[in-house]
């Protein structure tokens, strides 16, 4: 099988180092925002801290797939005597919770690693975490060409929410009444 080589990006994240600042919330949700850094507003941020200063706890969460089926079951973890809650560490953006969902209009957010053209020496939440909790790393790697699967776009994602929540037909529809008015 023919090979091809593709970049995989990953941000190591060192939650000793997290103070909770959420800077890096803030970062994210400014490049976000349209137009770009016009706002910024955590709830919009695809990066989220568990932050619980009573008990020691800071630990940034990257916003990953959108589900329509929350899991059958749960997890909660103790890690250094703390307790983390049940789906604290999920980066899912799930029917079950308000984590990770646009906060006006519901819709999934997803980490994107700050994909821009012309494309940044490093995503933001990066650029902004003063501490180095968060470590940027980029790799090649060598992949069948028929496994690669197809990028996923922001706005293909939110369609799938849509037809999840409304049903296939009432999204068609609006979409037809929407074609008429442009016309
Ligand atoms: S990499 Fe970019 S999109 Fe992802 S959480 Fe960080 S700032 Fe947000
Ligand atoms: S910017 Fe860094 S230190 Fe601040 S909350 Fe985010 S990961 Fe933690």
């Amino acid at each position: 099988m023919a090979k091809k080589t593709k970049t995989v990006k990953s941000i190591k994240v060192n939650a000793d180092l997290c103070n909770g600042c959420r800077a890096c919330e803030m970062a994210c949700s400014a490049f976000h925002s349209e137009p770009k850094y016009s706002s910024n507003n955590p709830a919009r941020s695809r990066i989220s801290v568990i932050r619980r200063p009573l008990e020691d706890i800071y630990v940034p969460v990257y916003a990953g797939e959108y589900t329509p089926a929350e899991c059958l079951g749960r997890n909660s973890y103790i890690l250094d005597g703390k307790e983390y809650k049940e789906c604290e560490f999920c980066r899912a953006s799930c029917p079950s919770r308000g984590d990770f969902k646009e906060p006006d209009s519901g819709l999934p957010l997803k980490c994107d690693m700050c994909e821009s053209i012309p494309a940044l020496d490093e995503p933001l939440c990066v650029k902004w975490c003063m501490v180095g909790a968060l470590e940027y790393e980029e790799r090649e790697v060598e992949v069948d060409e028929e496994e690669e699967q197809p990028k996923v776009s922001e706005m293909e994602l939110g369609l799938e929410h849509l037809v999840d929540k409304f049903g296939l037909h009432k999204v068609a529809e609006s979409v037809a009444r929407l074609t008429k008015k442009e016309d």
